[in-house]
């Protein structure tokens, strides 16, 4: 059974437990958030005047790295697209990019049509024009997928078993694995070591409490219950993240069904 529960949101990070689950369920998961997740991003330039100091292809190398909000109702990718990948609106955007020096460019002064698909960092420094210098471009931004670019990847995505710290009662509250836990997980509470609910989860599995216990009464365990965090690099919220790669997980095994049934 696989219970998830969050912990702590805001617009960038989540985090939430996976219960009584396996390793190769979540590490599933994980791997398809990060290279199954579209996420858009600029692919292709057509560079009309570049007097800048940068050459044409360190531009468009920034350019692609650039992070853009990403609609993912109103593109597709351009090979799954009803124009069979040729470039249509419903899978690529069209950018323009304009400047003369003496100028900073930046992020935001790459103009688009679509007022959904922006850079998320307005502030990204692509060049500095000097004086006579000047940029002019076109760029095509598509959806795609961070197994083929990690300009594509979506977050971090991390996850770690749930600790379980067990301290049987003959503690006599020393205060040695207090002093060495590094994540402030133990405390002491009525003169003997407990655990601190707040910082439980902080945990990382070191075992220097159990290593340092002159009784060797402290006793670390993981349970089949998964810690994730999303990190989102800003294209996608982190619950769109997760609920997007629930759903590619889901025809996944739709079609490894499909191709069960065919193959009978
Ligand atoms: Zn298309």
């Amino acid at each position: 059974m696989i219970e998830i529960r969050s912990l702590e949101k805001d617009k960038e990070k989540l985090s939430f437990i996976l219960k009584d689950s396996t390793h190769s369920f979540a590490n599933a998961l994980r791997r398809i958030m990060i290279e199954d997740v579209p996420t858009m991003a600029i692919e292709d330039v057509e560079f009309r005047k570049n007097s800048s100091i940068l050459y044409d292809e360190v531009i468009a190398h920034r350019l692609g790295l650039i992070t853009l909000t990403t609609d993912l109702k109103s593109y597709n990718i351009p090979d799954e697209c009803k124009c069979d990948g040729k470039g249509c609106a419903r899978c690529q955007l069209k950018m323009t990019l304009k400047t003369k020096g003496p100028a900073m460019v930046y992020a935001s002064d790459i103009k688009t049509r679509d007022a959904a698909i922006k850079p998320v960092y307005p502030k990204t420094i692509i060049v500095k024009l000097l004086k006579n210098q000047a940029l002019e471009l076109e760029a095509t931004a598509v959806l795609g997928k961070g197994s083929v670019h990690s300009k594509w990847c979506p977050g971090l995505v991390y996850y770690k078993q749930r600790p379980i710290i067990e301290i049987d009662s003959k503690c006599d509250g020393c205060g040695k694995c207090v002093e060495v836990c590094p994540t402030k997980t133990l405390e002491l509470k009525d003169s003997k070591a407990s655990v601190s609910k707040d910082h439980l989860l902080d945990c990382h599995l070191c075992e220097a409490c159990k290593d340092i216990c002159p009784k060797e009464i402290i006793d670390v365990k993981s349970a089949n219950d998964f810690v994730f965090y999303i990190e989102s690099w800003g294209q996608l919220e982190p619950k769109k993240i997760v609920v997007e790669a629930l759903k590619i997980f889901e025809r996944k095994l739709d079609n490894f069904k499909e191709l069960l049934k065919e193959n009978k």
